[in-house]
């Protein structure tokens, strides 16, 4: 196997211990993380472990910002800024792509091509929004009373990213929190701190004031608790399992902070006979393959017609045994990158197993591949039943759940049946069935003949108990503001 070549500042960066960044400094903690290569078991990095002291010190950093040169700044000079750090992560792409293949494991050219650039658009959309943040004059009543609103920065935000998309997750928190004018601690997973540390040199670089960005890496339970629960902290954005997010929402009554929780999912992707059948299976097949099942929105549980299933079945396991599947960095790219941890992949297969147990039919797949790395073969498991452990729980793998149904109204409920609410699909060419199912389905995207579109400008979050709260849009513009209700007294006479 031939390795792509590191950028220098690549091999510069994983030489170094990587201090937190809090401030314009780098800080050394007591403890290091050892971040490794999912692709081949190895250590790849030693980075700074913060925990609550350090905590405390970004968050006092972040507050100084606040009050000084980022809440001072104009929102044209704040929107130029953000938009510089678009251009800056544009052309440092390869330099992003190598850092999130690395400590991720997924290939390169998704992860310079995909995550990396997208995440440059983000921050381009929401560049536009810093100037175009605005209240309103409100038509009160009362004639001798003048009324405005204006939208302010909530404050001190706690960012909370997982490894799934290591710099995507972060674009998509910090571009319109920044836009909203607020300043930053934050913390990503630990498995895939090293894109989020470079980026923090990098806003340094182009010129944002010390303190906007603070990074501070560390465990769940030390830094990440730390910061759910600090009381100078005014809100905290989290994506990442159901079961955090309810630790986060726990730790956070302390000062009430605002919190917005992306949480997991459990996708129902249906195919009507209706549909054009090859793209459907195509589309499905990558809607849970995609990034290796590790997202959140993958379609995991596929219902399909039973008069179709055979035809589609047989259209996974042919496209699961053609994919390539191997590390990151290998320089003949793969489709596929590795699970991202040890544990992560026992877990994979353990619910792999657990199915089979349970009378589904492992049909592709179902075992640890290659000999170094967290490989698991693209899995298709058949005959899922509705109350099976693979139908009901997130695996967050390459493990693709297929259903069968027989007519809409039975589909409709099964599909709903789930504690998850983040996405679901269908497949259908009867334009009517298309947008009654769009309207009854409990998701908060809705994809329809596509899978897994997101976009800056288009809301995207959960119902149920995949979270609350829209990133991207202008829904996220209201995520990171409040709104302030200012009053004036008009008539000479009377003074209250
Ligand atoms: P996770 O919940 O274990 O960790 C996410 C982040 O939370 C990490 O930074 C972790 O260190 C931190 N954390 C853990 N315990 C904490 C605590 N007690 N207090 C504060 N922070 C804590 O999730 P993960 O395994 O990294 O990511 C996978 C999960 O993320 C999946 O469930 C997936 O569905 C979800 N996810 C959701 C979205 C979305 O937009 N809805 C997107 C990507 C991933």
């Amino acid at each position: 196997m031939t390795l792509l070549a590191l950028n220098p500042d690549v091999s510069a960066f994983l030489n170094a211990v990587q201090g937190l960044r809090i401030g314009a400094e780098q800080v050394q903690a007591r403890q290091t993380i050892t971040v490794l290569n999912p692709s081949t078991e190895e250590r790849l990095a030693q980075v700074a472990c913060g925990e609550a002291d350090h905590i405390d010190a970004a968050v006092d950093a972040a507050r100084l910002a606040l009050s000084g040169p980022w809440g001072t700044m104009s929102s044209h000079d704040r929107g130029v800024l953000i938009w510089r750090l678009a251009d800056a992560i544009e052309a440092r792409k390869d330099i992003f792509g190598q850092l999130d293949a690395l400590d991720n494991g997924k290939p390169f050219t998704k992860a310079r091509d995909v995550d990396a650039v997208y995440s440059a658009r983000h921050f381009r959309y929401f560049a536009g929004w810093a100037s175009k943040i605005e209240g309103r004059t409100i038509p009160v009543s009362d004639p001798g009373r003048f009324n405005y609103t204006r939208v302010e920065p909530v404050g001190v935000c706690g960012l909370i990213t997982p490894w799934n998309y290591p710099t995507l997750m972060v674009a998509w928190k910090l571009a319109p929190a920044l836009a909203a004018g607020n300043t930053i601690v934050l913390k990503p997973a630990e498995q895939t701190p090293l894109s989020a540390l470079y980026l923090a040199d990098l806003a340094l670089e182009i010129g944002f004031p010390p303190g906007v960005l603070n990074v501070v890496p560390g465990l769940g339970a030390g830094a990440g608790a730390a910061l759910a629960g600090h009381k100078g902290v005014d809100k905290i954005g989290f994506t990442g399992s159901t079961e955090t997010g309810r630790r986060i929402v726990a730790a956070s009554t302390g000062n009430l902070k605002k919190v917005s929780l992306e949480l997991g999912g459990k996708a129902a992707n249906i195919i009507f006979p209706d549909a054009d059948i090859e793209t459907a299976i195509e589309g499905s097949f990558w809607a849970l393959f995609g990034n290796n099942g590790q997202s959140c929105t993958a379609g995991a549980r596929l219902f399909v017609h039973s008069s179709i299933r055979e035809q589609v079945v047989a259209g996974l396991v042919k496209r699961a045994k053609a994919l390539s599947v191997g590390p990151g960095m290998d320089a003949q790219q793969h489709d596929l990158g590795p699970i991202i941890s040890q544990q992560q992949m026992d877990k994979v297969l353990s619910y792999v197993g657990q199915g089979q147990a349970d009378g589904a039919q492992c049909v592709a797949g179902g075992e640890r591949i290659r000999n170094a790395g967290y490989f698991v073969a693209p899995t298709v498991l058949d005959g899922v039943t509705d109350t099976m452990s693979v139908a009901r729980e997130e695996i967050f793998g390459p493990v693709m759940a297929v259903l069968s149904f027989d007519d809409e109204a039975e589909v409709l409920q099964r599909a709903n049946n789930t504690e998850f609410g983040l996405a679901a699909g269908l497949w259908t060419n009867d334009l009517s069935r298309a947008h009654r199912m769009a309207a009854r389905l409990q998701a908060g995207t809705i994809w329809v003949n596509t899978w897994g579109d997101t976009d800056a400008a288009s809301p995207f979050g959960g119902m149920k108990q995949s979270g609350y709260g829209r990133e991207m849009g202008q829904e996220a513009i209201a995520l990171y503001s409040q709104t302030k209700s200012v009053w004036l007294g008009l008539r000479e006479s009377d003074l209250i």
